[in-house]
């Protein structure tokens, strides 16, 4: 990570980290959109009440952020997904943390630790061995697990069917989370060499819907086979080494959030009719944050996990697209986005994909649909309103079971029609929905409510048995459906 200056005077924005500068007008229409010279905006970091960057051309006040924090978490993300996976440990080599799995350049095959792939790095001549190599004699045991945890048998049940005590049932939930992790790994970077137009839908939702816990899970399908490309949440069981009191981009580690409990009894729901009131009452929700694009500022009640540290969602956001813009080929003729309206996910995926935008080859869209509205209908009549604080350009349309609208973040005004009858998140939204069902006794359990930790690893089981084993009624999975691979994986399959 290179920060291009670490000084900084308040007539400058946020220092640049590894090239990236996510501080900037973010109006699509405004001349000033994605251009960083601090002389086209008003700057103040004093008084904590007013924003920090104005933009002199619009007006427009974006939140501003940490761009060493956002890399930062990022590499948090790279560390986790790799955990486990056969790469160079040399802290001072370059391949440090490269995984065998995906670099395999930066390796030779070394002979034999016992049943063991052994591989030297050519860049430093260590050498290391492939953990995953040799069979995995708990593959039986492995299965019996996966196969209680997925009808629904709580730990405690497993445990004493299984004859373990708790620790070996983690320990064993650990290891097949590695396993999966590593196969995941495989079909993740074969998904990403595909060059073709590629459609995504992305969410953002609480780990634990009735907890309040401050952990949200932002994952990304791809829309027609209901891969999911990528998942994260804004929580890691490693407690910060220093906490800031109040978020300030001009600080490194700003994105950790100090332990800390928060009530609001008197949150304001959202009870309104019809989806333009809705629409509108989600606009004012967003303006009334301290912060726009952190969902947990303002009058929210969290209650911080005992463990862990939380991390500011934007950071998790942010580095999410930052992870997807690395894992898919640049060679994508064009890019789809649907998201829920969510003024954090608009920011992070235009400041992500801006060279996308200015070249128009991604299409972002808000899509905010009732659940009578039938999916491929074709829209018949369209009306145009323009809302929010931002204008933005929503284009609806009702029939008689029910409502649709869509807005183009890109200010494409172009192929209404087209978007309202292609555009939904539904992939995403039932694959989180599916993991409450399919976990609730895990997810809602009094005691975890605090101790969103557990969950990490049913994360990485869930999403590798929802892309390589679960079938659709045709018999299918989503990796088969994108040609990452010819057949359903069994759990045994899974499991080696
Ligand atoms: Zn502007
Ligand atoms: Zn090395």
């Amino acid at each position: 990570m290179t920060l291009s200056s670490t000084q900084t005077t308040l007539d400058q924005l946020p220092p640049a980290c590894d090239n990236i500068q996510f501080n900037y007008c973010k109006t699509v229409a405004c001349a000033n959109f994605s251009r960083t010279d601090p002389q086209l905006y008003v700057l103040q970091n004093n008084n904590l009440q007013r924003p920090v960057l104005i933009c002199r051309e619009c007006g427009a006040f974006p939140p501003v952020l940490s761009n060493h924090d956002v890399v930062a978490e990022k590499q948090r993300f790279t560390l986790e997904q790799n955990s486990g996976l056969a790469a160079c440990s040399n802290n001072a080599c370059p391949h440090n943390g490269l995984p065998v799995l995906t670099y395999r350049q930066f390796y030779h095959a070394f002979g034999f630790s016992g049943e063991r792939q052994r591989y030297r790095c050519k860049a430093c001549q260590h050498t290391f061995v492939d953990p995953w190599s040799n069979s995995n004699n708990k593959h039986q045991l492995q299965q019996k697990i996966l196969a209680y945890l997925f009808t629904g048998y709580t730990v405690r049940e497993i445990c004493r069917r299984l004859t373990m005590n708790p620790k070996t049932f983690y320990d064993q939930l650990n290891n097949i989370a590695a396993r999966c992790r590593r196969q995941l790994t495989i079909f993740d970077a074969r998904l990403g060499k595909q060059a073709q137009a590629c459609h995504l839908a992305t969410d953002l939702a609480p780990l634990q819907p009735h907890s309040n816990n401050g952990v949200l899970w932002i994952a990304t399908a791809e829309t027609d086979s209901g891969y999911v490309v990528s998942q994260h949440v804004n929580y890691q069981t490693q407690p910060a080494a220093t906490y800031v009191a109040h978020h300030d981009a001009y600080r490194i580690g700003t994105r950790f959030i100090a332990p800390h409990s928060y009530h609001h009894p008197h949150a304001t729901s959202t009870t309104s009719q019809g989806l333009l009131a809705h629409i509108d009452a989600t606009y004012r929700q967003i303006l009334a944050r301290k912060n726009m694009e952190n969902p947990l500022s303002g009058e929210v009640t969290i209650n911080y996990p005992t463990k862990g540290c939380l991390i500011r969602p934007q950071y998790t956001v942010y580095s999410h697209f930052l992870y997807l813009r690395e894992l898919l080929s640049q060679s994508i003729p064009s890019l789809t986005v649907f998201m829920p309206q969510e003024t954090l996910l608009r920011s992070a995926c235009l400041s992500v994909f801006i060279d996308r935008i200015n070249n128009h080859t991604i299409d972002p869209l808000y899509v905010v649909e009732d659940n009578q509205w039938q999916h491929g209908q074709h829209a018949e009549k369209i009306d145009i309103v323009l809302m929010g604080w931002w204008r933005d350009r929503w284009a609806f349309s009702r029939n008689k079971t029910g409502n649709k609208g869509i807005c183009h973040l890109g200010g494409s005004k172009k192929n209404q029609q087209h978007w309202l009858t292609v555009a939904t998140h539904r992939a995403v939204i039932s694959y989180q929905q599916r993991f409450y069902d399919q976990f609730s006794h895990m997810v809602n359990e009094p005691r975890r409510k605090l101790r969103p930790a557990s969950l990490l690893p049913l994360l990485d089981i869930y999403r590798a048995w929802h892309n390589l084993c679960h079938q659709n009624k045709a018999g299918v999975t989503p990796a088969q459906e994108l040609g990452l691979i010819s057949s359903p994986m069994t759990l045994e399959q899974l499991l080696q």
